[in-house]
């Protein structure tokens, strides 16, 4: 007996990709648009949505299309708008809660303002994704939510504490979700990247001291694409991952098993002693 696999089997479904623009997010799209999803990204800077979305389009298969929305995940107004706009664009079931960005500083000269805006993007802005999409995809019949989260989400880096925050309270988002809407059929995974060249690690790419830190901590001993993580993605998107709910899964070259990156020797270049509060050290 002889069996055909479908080659789009995501065709019909419509994903929401919040930074689907570029990056990871933009990474996920590809996926999605070769198996059939109609992709619907999300983020602040449209010129750069758009240009990525004529890519997408190139490599678009089985019926899928490509969409764009202007949306601020700190805004609950414009995260609303956004999920509107991925259910009048089809039967919205996939959700990727991937914006977000990070930065380095010791805590004691973190700035409030600071801390509020990685927290306000990556934990705030994946939890207003989230109370604006599980409507939708409840009346659906249900659906899959896969937010962002990191290597930081488990493991300390230091010098790096709203980012490491912001992830860590993602992952109990998810882990929440997953337990509270199970019973509308909605999964709710993180996927935990290791470090992967795009916009935001440019700065750790091109200072060889943190980046052979960071190749030093991962046995597979190489930085991975934005295909690494999409193809974790679609998989968790997708009814291959039916049983699957509540889990954070490392996508990392084995990161996670040894140490969090060291950014100390880049903290010392700016800031000198100032990386540390004034006082007499513990090791003396
Ligand atoms: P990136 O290319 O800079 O992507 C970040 C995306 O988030 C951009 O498309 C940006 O688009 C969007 N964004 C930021 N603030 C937003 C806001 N307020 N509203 C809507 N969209 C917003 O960097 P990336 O590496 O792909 O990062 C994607 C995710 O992966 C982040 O959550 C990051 O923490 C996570 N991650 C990355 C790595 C890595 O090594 N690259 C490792 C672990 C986790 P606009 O500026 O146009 O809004």
């Amino acid at each position: 007996m002889s069996s055909t696999r479908n080659p789009h089997p995501l065709t019909g479904q419509v994903a929401l990709i919040t930074g689907g623009g570029s990056g990871i997010g933009l990474g996920c799209a590809r996926e999605l648009v070769q198996d059939g999803a109609t992709v619907m990204l999300a983020a602040r800077n449209v010129e750069r949505l758009e240009a990525s979305a004529t890519e997408l389009r190139s490599i678009a298969e089985g019926g899928a299309q490509v969409l764009t929305v202007a949306c601020d995940v700190t805004s609950e107004q414009s995260v609303t708008e956004a999920c509107a706009a991925a259910n009048n664009a089809g039967k919205f079931t996939m959700v990727v809660a991937n914006a977000g960005y990070g930065g380095g500083g010791p805590i004691h000269l973190t700035s409030l303002d600071d801390w509020n805006g990685i927290l306000g993007t990556n934990l705030t802005g994946a939890f207003l994704t989230i109370k604006h999409s599980v409507s939708h995809l409840a009346a659906h019949g249900g659906g899959s939510i896969v937010a962002i989260s990191s290597i930081a989400g488990p493991v300390t880096h230091r010098f790096m504490t709203p980012y490491d925050v912001s992830k860590a309270g993602l992952e109990m988002l998810i882990r929440q979700t997953a337990d509270e809407l199970g019973c509308r059929n909605i999964r709710a995974n993180a996927v935990r990247p290791g470090l992967v060249p795009t916009d935001a690690t440019e700065g750790i790419m091109t200072l060889d001291v943190i980046l052979n830190d960071y190749l030093e901590q991962m046995p597979l001993g190489r930085v991975g694409s934005t295909e690494d993580i999409g193809k974790l993605v679609r998989f968790l998107l997708g009814d291959e991952s039916s049983w699957i709910t509540g889990t954070c899964i490392s996508a990392d070259g084995g990161h996670h098993l040894r140490r969090g990156p060291n950014i100390e020797p880049a903290m010392e270049m700016v800031l000198g002693d100032a990386r540390y509060p004034a006082g007499p050290s513990s090791n003396a």
